[in-house]
Formats: C-alpha cells, sequence, structure tokens
C-alpha cells in the first residue's frame, strides 16, 4: 500500500477537524474511524454549547455531520480500530485488521472515555438524565434535583457548576474522606445548595420505563441502608481514561497517561505525530477545543510534510 502523508486515528471533533482541514489541503487523509465511531458525543443527546447551532444539535447528528463534510473533501475512512503502531522510524507503520499501513504523518485523536460506575440503567439513560458533563449539560437541570458522584476534584467541580443552576446537589462518595484538594473541599463545603452522602453507592437508577433519570438508589456501605432520592439529573465524574494505551512506549505521555505535547502545539515527543482533542487534554476537554487542537494538527501535519520536501 502507498504511503499516506497523513494518518489520522480517532473520529471525534478532533479527528473530524483534523480530517476536514488535511483533505482541504490536498493531503488525502486516511482516517480510522474505529469500531465505535463519534468519541463521546455519541453518548450525549442535545449539544447547546458547539459553536453554530442555535437551537443545539443532538450529539450522534453533530458527528455524523463532522463526518459527512469531511468525507465530501475527499477523507478516506476505514472503520476499524488500530491495533498497533511503530513509530520509531518514517514512514511510520500502522496494523489494523491485519493490515499494514505507512504515514508520514500520524495525528492521534483517539479522545478519552469517563469511567462509569458499571450500572445497567447508566448506559440506557446515558443523555436522558445521565451525564458525564456538567458544563455540557448542566442547563438542562434548572432548579431540579441534581446528583454527582465521585469525590475528587471533577465531582467538587461539577458540583459547584450546578450548584448554581439546580434546586439541590448531592454528592455521593464512596469513602469517608473526599479525595479532593483541600480546597475544592471547602468550597463546597460551605455551599448551601450541596449535600454530602459518604460512605455511599449508587445501587440503581430509575426509571428506564420512563427513559429519563427520575430516581437514585444510593445504598450506605456502612449501614447497608438503601435510600431513594427523587432526581433529575445524575452526574458521573469518577474521572476519565485518556484512550492511549495503543502508544505506551511509541510516543511520551504524562504521568496520568495523557498525550504529552509541545504547550502550545499539537507535537508529540515523535516528529510528526500529533495529538489533538481529549487525549492531549485532560483540562478542557470540550468538543470545541477538541476540534480547536485538530485544526491545529492538521496544520502542523501539513507544515511538517512541506517541511519534509525542502
Ligand atoms: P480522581 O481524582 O481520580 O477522582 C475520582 C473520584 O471518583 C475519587 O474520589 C474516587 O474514589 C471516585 N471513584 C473512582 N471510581 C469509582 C467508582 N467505580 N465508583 C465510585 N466512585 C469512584 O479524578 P478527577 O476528579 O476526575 O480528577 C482527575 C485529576 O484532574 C486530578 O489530579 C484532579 O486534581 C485534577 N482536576 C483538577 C481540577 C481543579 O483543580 N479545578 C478539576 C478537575 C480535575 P476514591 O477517592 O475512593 O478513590
Amino acid at each position: 500500500m502507498p504511503t499516506r502523508k497523513v494518518v489520522i486515528i480517532g473520529s471525534g471533533p478532533a479527528g473530524y477537524t483534523a480530517a476536514i482541514y488535511a483533505a482541504r489541503a490536498n493531503l488525502a487523509p486516511l482516517m480510522f474511524t474505529g469500531l465505535q465511531s463519534g468519541g463521546q458525543l455519541m453518548l450525549t443527546t442535545l449539544v447547546e454549547n458547539y459553536p453554530g447551532f442555535v437551537d443545539g444539535i443532538d450529539g450522534p447528528v453533530l458527528m455524523e455531520t463532522m463526518r459527512k463534510q469531511a468525507e465530501r473533501f475527499g477523507t478516506d475512512m476505514i472503520a476499524e480500530d488500530v491495533a498497533s503502531v511503530d513509530f520509531s522510524t518514517r514512514p511510520f507503520t500502522l496494523q489494523a485488521e491485519g493490515a499494514t499501513y505507512q504515514a508520514d504523518t500520524v495525528i492521534i485523536a483517539t479522545g478519552a472515555s469517563a469511567k462509569m460506575l458499571g450500572l445497567a440503567e447508566e448506559r440506557e439513560l446515558m443523555g436522558r438524565g445521565v451525564s458525564t458533563c456538567a458544563t455540557c449539560d448542566g442547563f438542562f437541570f434548572k432548579d431540579q434535583n441534581i446528583m454527582v458522584v465521585g469525590g475528587g476534584d471533577s465531582a467538587m467541580e461539577e458540583a459547584l457548576y450546578l450548584s448554581r443552576l439546580g434546586r439541590k446537589v448531592d454528592v455521593v462518595h464512596r469513602r469517608d474522606s473526599l479525595r479532593a484538594s483541600k480546597i475544592m473541599q471547602e468550597r463546597a463545603a460551605k455551599n448551601p445548595r450541596i449535600n454530602f452522602l459518604l460512605d455511599s453507592v449508587v445501587d440503581a437508577i430509575g426509571d428506564t420505563k420512563a427513559g429519563k433519570v427520575t430516581s437514585v438508589d444510593v445504598r450506605n456501605l456502612k449501614t447497608g441502608q438503601v435510600t431513594t432520592h427523587l432526581v433529575d439529573g445524575l452526574f458521573i465524574a469518577i474521572g476519565h481514561v485518556p484512550n492511549t494505551a495503543l502508544f505506551r512506549g511509541q510516543l511520551e505521555l504524562l504521568p496520568n497517561d495523557y498525550i504529552k505535547v509541545v504547550p502550545g502545539t499539537t507535537q508529540t515527543s515523535v516528529p510528526g505525530v500529533f495529538a489533538a482533542g481529549d487525549v492531549a487534554d485532560h483540562t478542557f476537554r470540550q468538543a470545541a477545543t477538541a476540534a480547536g487542537t485538530g485544526c491545529m494538527a492538521a496544520l502542523e501535519a501539513e507544515r511538517f510534510l512541506e517541511a519534509l520536501q525542502r
């Protein structure tokens, strides 16, 4: 197979934006969309904070639109997961479904996955009351009862953000002490709308029949007592895992496993390999920021290829 100028791994907002830019620069990008294409926005319903859609847009519809836009300019798509990469020499080598591909530049946009509790109802009610992003979905729970799961900084941040919107916010944490930084803990503790349910776990989420969250059963681990809380929104904030297992040993990763990039760029520790979106961003994690860095990665890949020809 001929060496591709640009190969993109991942098909969230970062990957598609990189594809649109690379394709319009005549670089004929090849994109591995993954078996489950579209990234985290496939797990949400209405997206109201992505610019350009006055009335919002459904997450999966937004991703399909981005896909069509990338295809329109000539992106080749392969609906497979990349099995392994070798970035030790250029052209870089990628293996997928038994075939070998070579690339002068690679843009990694494999994203991060929100950790989930593992309850059956959780997936079913995702985007229907269950969320992993307060900034994205908090607005839908104005003056309603909200529950946040987790005891880290993310959970405190989500709870504080949601306390400005909801009627009350219960924070459920599995231990008797929080993991969050002292300052975040203090802010949450001082907030009259935030209430803590410690030593507690979520046992069940109602109501899949109604197709929306109406209640959450919380079990106290010390007493065994299960209490049903009437709740409209359940925010899971128990951390994210960057999808970087494929790149371990090939690229420099940060201690938290996100890809290390030169600040203000998408350049990784290997010249010619760029990282965009959540896979290299544990701070903002927004579709709009992912699209922005996807654009940067394509422009940086283009410049890298130009420099090779000089
Ligand atoms: P985290 O620090 O790893 O905290 C995850 C929390 O979720 C922990 O309290 C953990 O409980 C709980 N948890 C994990 N798995 C669980 C499960 N299956 N069921 C129930 N609870 C579970 O993750 P994070 O809060 O996303 O933060 C990640 C990093 O980003 C941290 O370094 C954090 O400081 C940083 N961050 C900073 C800010 C800020 O400064 N503004 C904001 C967000 C994140 P245990 O405590 O029992 O392990």
